[in-house]
């Protein structure tokens, strides 16, 4: 932690100020260097706890963190291996979670997954609440999908990732669905993340449009605070409905991973709005370290109610999956 001062105080008055600092910052190292204090030695949980006071004292302007000392869970894991439940990261270098936007009918669905399995996927996609940017368009089907994606899961032995949009949706989802998902538009809803961490389910957590590393990782450490045991990131670039921006911030990605140690995926569907450049999108994010994809691949993008141009077919989803095959050995 870095307190900066207004300007070089005099030694009475950085005596004075560190007579303040003494008990909050009890057990920390003080380092007066011209117009900073450096404080070192400080548990990483107290830090961001005392930054508030610290700041209302008269001298100094403001407190500055390393992202270590505000996320030490999300943390943890560095240099550790990946998790191998309940998707197997070790087994598998390259992880695939594929599947339509969103599910819309049973038999669409089964066909998918199936065929996905077949051509390679490890988790589908089983998405049932859409956080739509228009209140007009298709909203997902709900509930009335659970049926379908629990039928999936018993016919392919594939795990289910599933979006939660709202705290309500919990209980019912972590009793059926392997991972929860919180999407880029929840990264920044503290209280959906608090109640997905509370629930202990695997979670996959995405980076929210324009947000910084800093953000993300302080969102997976509410998750990881609050309970969640097993947390994995996924870039998705800075599209929005309207922007027309189109682009994954594959540099952030890998700022994620070796800042955290936490597998990371990307998404290269929300990113390129089209599936020619999807598959581009996928094959770079497999050459600049990404952990694998969740990308929106089904047997019938052009009848699909949200997102058919970013959804590559079979053919074209078989094809990426060995052409990354071959780049992971
Ligand atoms: C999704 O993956 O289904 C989704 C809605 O993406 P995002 O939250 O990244 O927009
Ligand atoms: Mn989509």
């Amino acid at each position: 932690m870095i307190i900066k001062l207004t300007h070089v105080l005099s030694p009475r008055r950085i005596g004075i100020l560190k007579r303040k600092l003494a008990q909050p910052l009890a057990g920390a190292n003080l380092e007066t260097v011209k117009d900073q204090i450096l404080v070192t030695g400080l548990k990483a949980e107290k830090t961001a706890e005392v930054a508030a006071f610290i700041e209302n004292i008269p001298g100094v302007s403001k407190v500055e963190f390393e992202i270590d000392e505000l996320c030490p869970l999300a943390m943890r894991t560095k240099g550790h291996p990946l998790p191998e439940r309940p998707l197997n990261f070790v087994k598998n270098r390259f992880i695939y979670i594929a599947g339509p936007c969103a599910v819309e009918n049973e038999k669409n669905y089964l066909a998918s997954a199936l065929a996905l399995k077949k051509a390679g996927a490890h988790a589908l996609r089983a998405a049932l609440f859409k956080p739509r940017s228009s209140p007009y368009t298709f909203q997902g089907i709900g509930f009335k999908g659970l049926p379908i994606i629990l039928k999936a899961k018993k016919l392919t032995g594939l795990p289910l990732v599933t979006e939660a949009t709202d705290t309500r949706q919990i209980e019912k989802l972590s009793g059926a669905v392997d991972i929860i998902q919180i999407g880029a538009r929840n990264m920044r809803n503290y209280e959906l993340l608090k109640e997905i961490g509370r629930s202990g389910k695997p979670a996959l957590l995405k980076r929210a449009m324009l947000s910084t590393l800093g953000e993300w990782l302080l969102s997976a450490e509410y998750l990881l605070k609050y309970g969640c045991k097993t947390l994995i990131l996924c870039e998705r670039g800075d599209s929005t409905f309207t922007s027309g921006k189109t682009g994954l911030n594959l540099e952030l990605m890998r700022k994620a991973k070796s800042a955290s140690g936490l597998p990371v995926l990307t998404d290269p569907s929300h990113s390129s709005k089209n599936r020619i450049l999807a598959e581009r999108f996928a094959l770079e994010a497999a050459a600049s370290g990404a952990d694998g994809l969740l990308i929106e691949a089904s047997v019938s993008p052009e009848t699909a109610l949200v997102d058919g141009a970013q959804t590559l077919g079979l053919p074209a989803f078989g094809a990426l999956v060995k052409k990354t095959t071959k780049l992971h050995g």
